[in-house]
């Protein structure tokens, strides 16, 4: 189904709320011209962005810059609220690669006139997200990961998401507080540096280097 988010050992999950982070690596905040915020930055994308592995983005015609983010992708086993950094590990069912496709062009339109970022961010296809790693693999820990993608065969990301300013428990213990997480809400962790355009006809190869891949197609 359209909203489904299967998992390796064959467990499906419908797909929630889809939370991004913004800045959540120094040398992409560097690339970007930023510094690091004080408070988390967090924007959402509707439901109707999430692509599976083998999708298509579809560029939307309004825009000239599309670029790709890559990113570690948590996804929540069930109601969470107000919960503590330390037990945020029992709330998370498992883990993907992502893409946070971003039209670059209409999002620094939307920073200088101080508008959101849900069309630069949130169109349709936006949100590719690989086959989910269940979290029963890691014995109550959150592991770091490496990760990787290639455009046409070209290396243009790769972290370890050991290097995030704000670790993924950290990002559950603040976004239960504000928002409350649901079973198949999805985040999106932020992207590292080597963010660049993607075109009509390229081909995304993203890693969880050892775990699962995610490949897609641009249209
Ligand atoms: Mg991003």
């Amino acid at each position: 189904m359209k909203f489904d988010l299967k998992f390796d050992n064959s467990d499906i999950l419908e797909i929630g709320s889809i939370f991004c982070i913004g800045s959540n690596y120094s040398k992409h905040i560097r690339e970007m011209g930023g510094v690091k915020p004080e408070n988390p930055v967090i924007f959402l994308k509707p439901r109707a962005a999430y692509l599976e592995n083998g999708g298509t983005i579809k560029i939307p015609e309004f825009s000239n810059l599309c670029h790709h983010e890559l990113e570690l992708v948590v996804i929540i086993g069930e109601h969470c609220s107000n919960i503590n950094k330390n037990d945020a590990y029992k709330y998370i069912a498992g883990y993907a690669v992502g893409i946070d496709v971003t039209l670059r062009d209409i999002q620094n339109i939307a920073k200088q006139k101080g508008q959101p970022w849900a069309v630069a961010k949130g169109f349709v296809t936006s949100a590719p997200i690989s086959m989910v790693v269940s979290s029963s693999h890691f014995n109550n820990q959150i592991p770091y990961f490496d990760l990787l993608l290639s455009v046409n065969g070209e290396l243009r990301q790769k972290a370890n998401t050991s290097e995030m300013e704000r670790s993924v428990a950290e990002l559950i213990e603040y976004l239960s507080k504000v928002f409350t997480l649901n079973r198949g809400d999805c985040i999106f962790t932020g992207t590292p540096e080597g963010v660049g355009q993607i075109k009509s006809g390229d081909k995304l190869l993203a890693e969880l280097v050892g775990f699962t891949k995610l490949e897609i197609n641009v249209e």
